[in-house]
This record gives structure tokens, C-alpha cells and sequence, in this order.
């Protein structure tokens, strides 16, 4: 089977190796460079922690632990630490922890000293409550793709740079796709990985695939992310703290979080510097020596997410060719689909897939737009 992927981020590479794995003879046209989409700009913590619709929530854990069957030094399999300070984020704590339990989600109650034992030098005030999420990790999403992509060419996968795709039509041997400058390229079928540019991908097949709009500012399409210089802290994994968010990115830097400072997010101006500071500022109240940290990076990040927030994958068009895959999950979900994708491109339905079909939209079942979370305890 000829299969294009429009996309190389974090998913089309995925999709791309997947494919290749089962044979298919595959071209990757990406616009621009592989990883220079919503995959350059993500926290990339691998997990189902807090996917309230079950459904959702057994994509994302099947998501987790296709991750571990593809160890490397992409992937940090050390779990996730989370310190609740404040009462309500205590109480929200524990419930999603009873849930996440019950559904059989690795999960332990851990005490200070044990978190300690984790992480030596987080700051463990009094009365602080802690979990610890064993399955779950972090990865750095360009050696992902590096991965990925690289066992698409070792495959015979032909990765186009700069090849921005115009024209996605029916052709007498399937589909014709077409790029800037004019080059086409033939398939049985297309698969469009092309994140938060989904909708107008897929509209040039004639599919309707709602993406919100991510040049609109806010929480729920943006996110602030800081990467510190390296500082002399010993952190090993994720940990989620009431105001902050943080993991290594490599060398001794940190790449930090603040979801409840998202609302000022806007991709079309510059991180203003009182985020920037706001976040380094909490850091020394989470993490012992970093007090004197500096910022390399601050970048607003654009989520790639479907009009109900969920998950998209499936076919689009009339004709059954041309099968898009768009998710605001994608690093924790791009090995999975990227199995899973193939499977269902040459035959093999996925149950885990089933629910989240672009169809939904058309036939008037999706729901209605995520409304932006605030977790307990975030300023
Ligand atoms: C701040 C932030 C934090 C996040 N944190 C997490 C997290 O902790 N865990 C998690 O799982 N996810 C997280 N995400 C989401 C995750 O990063 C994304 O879901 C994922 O990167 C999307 O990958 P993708 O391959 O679908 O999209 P992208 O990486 O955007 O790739 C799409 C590619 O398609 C290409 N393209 C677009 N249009 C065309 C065209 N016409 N022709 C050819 N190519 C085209 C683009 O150039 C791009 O390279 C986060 C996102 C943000 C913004």
C-alpha cells in the first residue's frame, strides 16, 4: 500500500513508522521541519491522569504503556510526583487518586518522607500530601521523533522538508496530494497528522474536522512553557506541585509549568516578562537550589485540539482515502496511534480508536468545546 502522511510532529512520525512497520511504502510531506509544529512546545509528560471520560482515559493509559514498549533515551520512564498543598487541591487529590485506582492506573499515596526519597530536593512544607504515579513518564519530544522518523527511512519512507501540501484530490489509482511549487504525490491512501492546522488540511479533502481556533488567546488553546538555564537541583521526573509544574530538559535545565497563568497565553505576542519571573519566582518554594535560576526560554505553545476536545482519528472524506488523526494528547498518545492508525489502514479496527471518529461531527454526536480546567490550588 502507498500511504502520505501530511505531518511530521510528534504523531506523524509515529504514524509514518507504524506504516512502514507493516510494509506500506510511505512519503512524509511536511511544511516546514519535522518537530517544528505543537511538538516543539510541550511539557511531553506521558500520562492518563486526569482524562475524565473513561473512554478517553483508556486511549491515554493504553497511550502510557506503548511507551515502555519502546524504551530509549527519548523516554524518562520515572514516574510522576505530585505535592498537594492547598486543601482543595488535597481533596481533589484524593478522589482522582480513588478513581484512578479503581481503574486500575498505578497509583500510590506516598508519604513526605518517601517523596523525599524520590525527589531529595523538593520542598516538603508541613501538611503537604503526596501521590506517586509509577507508569507514568516524560519524554523529549525531537529525539522522539527522531526515533520515529528515522525507523520510517530505515523502512523505505521518503520525508519531504518544505513540502507544504495544497490539493488533496481523487485520483484514478487513489489519491493525488499536491504541494507548494507543484510536485504531487500518489497514494492508495492519506493520512493528515497535521495538528492544530487539521481543519484546513482536511477540508481540501472535502472532511469536516473542527479544531479550535489556536490563534485565539487563553488557557484553553495556549500554554506558557519556561525552560530554566541548568541549575545544581537534583530532579529525576515529573512533578506537579499546587502553582507549578516541572521536569529535567536535559543538562541540568528545567522545563517549567503554570496552567493558571495560561490566560494571558497569546501566540501572537511575545511571553510577557512577568510570567517569565512569575514562574521562576515559585520555583525555590518547590525545588531546593534553585534560587538564583535564570530563564534560556520562554514560548508560548499552541494546542492542537479538536472541537470537543477528544481525540480525532478515522476516516473524513465521502471516499473512505483520506484518514486524519488530530489529538491535544499527542506525545502521550503518538506511539499508540501510531500503531493503531496502521492497523485500522489496513484492516484491523481499533477498539481503543472506535469512539473518537472524525464523524461524530458531521452527524451531530460530538459534544460541546472542552471548557478550559483549572486544577485545585493553581493562582
Ligand atoms: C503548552 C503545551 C503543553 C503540552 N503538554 C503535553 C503533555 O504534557 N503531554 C501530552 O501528551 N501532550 C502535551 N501537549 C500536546 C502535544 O504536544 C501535542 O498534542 C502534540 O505535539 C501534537 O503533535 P502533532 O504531531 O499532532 O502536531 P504538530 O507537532 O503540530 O505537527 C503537525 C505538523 O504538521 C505540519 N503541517 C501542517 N499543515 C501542513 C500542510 N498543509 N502540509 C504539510 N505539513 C503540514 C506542521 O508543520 C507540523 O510539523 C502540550 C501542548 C502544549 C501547547
Amino acid at each position: 500500500m502507498r500511504v502520505v502522511v501530511i505531518g511530521a510532529g510528534v504523531v506523524g512520525s509515529a504514524v509514518a513508522a507504524g506504516l512502514t512497520r507493516r510494509g506500506a511504502r510511505v512519503t512524509v510531506l511536511e511544511a516546514r521541519t519535522p518537530g517544528s509544529g505543537t511538538s516543539a512546545t510541550s511539557m511531553a509528560w506521558v500520562n492518563a491522569n486526569n482524562k475524565r471520560l473513561e473512554e478517553y482515559f483508556r486511549l491515554n493509559h493504553a497511550g502510557v504503556l506503548a511507551h515502555h514498549e519502546l524504551p530509549g533515551p527519548w523516554l524518562f520512564p520515572t514516574g510522576h510526583l505530585e505535592r498537594a498543598t492547598a486543601d482543595e487541591h488535597k481533596e481533589l487529590l484524593e478522589a482522582r487518586v480513588t478513581r484512578l485506582a479503581s481503574l486500575g492506573y498505578p497509583v500510590e499515596r506516598v508519604t513526605a518522607a518517601r517523596a523525599g526519597d524520590l525527589e531529595p530536593d523538593l520542598v516538603r512544607p508541613p501538611g503537604a500530601e503526596y501521590a506517586f504515579f509509577p507508569g507514568e513518564a516524560h519524554v523529549h519530544p525531537m529525539r522522539l521523533i527522531g526515533r520515529l522518523l528515522g525507523e520510517a527511512r530505515d523502512g523505505g519512507a521518503a520525508v519531504e522538508h518544505g513540502a507544504e501540501v495544497t490539493a488533496i484530490e481523487a485520483s484514478a489509482s487513489g489519491v493525488k496530494v499536491t504541494v507548494t511549487g507543484g510536485r504531487s504525490f500518489d497514494g492508495d491512501a492519506v493520512v493528515t497528522c497535521a495538528g492544530r492546522w487539521t481543519q484546513g488540511v482536511a477540508a481540501l479533502a472535502g472532511a469536516y474536522v473542527p479544531m479550535l481556533d489556536p490563534a485565539t488567546s487563553g488557557r484553553l488553546t495556549n500554554g506558557f512553557l519556561v525552560t530554566t538555564a541548568p541549575v545544581p537541583a537534583r530532579l529525576s521526573r515529573m512533578v506537579t506541585t499546587s502553582g507549578l509544574n516541572m521536569r529535567p530538559d536535559g543538562a541540568g535545565r528545567l522545563l517549567l509549568q503554570a496552567l493558571g497563568l495560561d490566560d494571558r497565553a497569546d501566540p501572537a505576542a511575545p511571553v510577557p516578562a512577568d510570567i517569565r519571573d512569575t514562574m521562576l519566582a515559585r520555583l525555590p518554594a518547590a525545588l531546593h537550589a534553585t534560587e538564583e535560576v535564570t530563564a534560556e526560554r520562554a514560548v508560548v505553545g499552541q494546542r492542537a485540539l479538536p472541537g470537543d476536545g477528544l481525540t480525532v482519528a478515522g476516516f473524513a472524506d465521502p471516499a473512505g482515502r483520506v484518514y486524519t488523526v488530530a489529538t491535544h494528547s499527542g506525545v502521550t498518545l503518538a506511539p499508540l496511534l501510531g500503531r493503531e492508525v496502521a492497523g485500522e489502514l489496513y484492516g484491523a479496527e481499533s477498539a481503543l480508536l472506535a469512539p473518537f471518529r472524525p464523524g461524530r461531527f458531521t452527524d451531530g454526536t460530538a459534544g460541546p468545546p472542552p471548557v478550559p480546567a483549572r486544577r485545585a490550588g493553581e493562582q
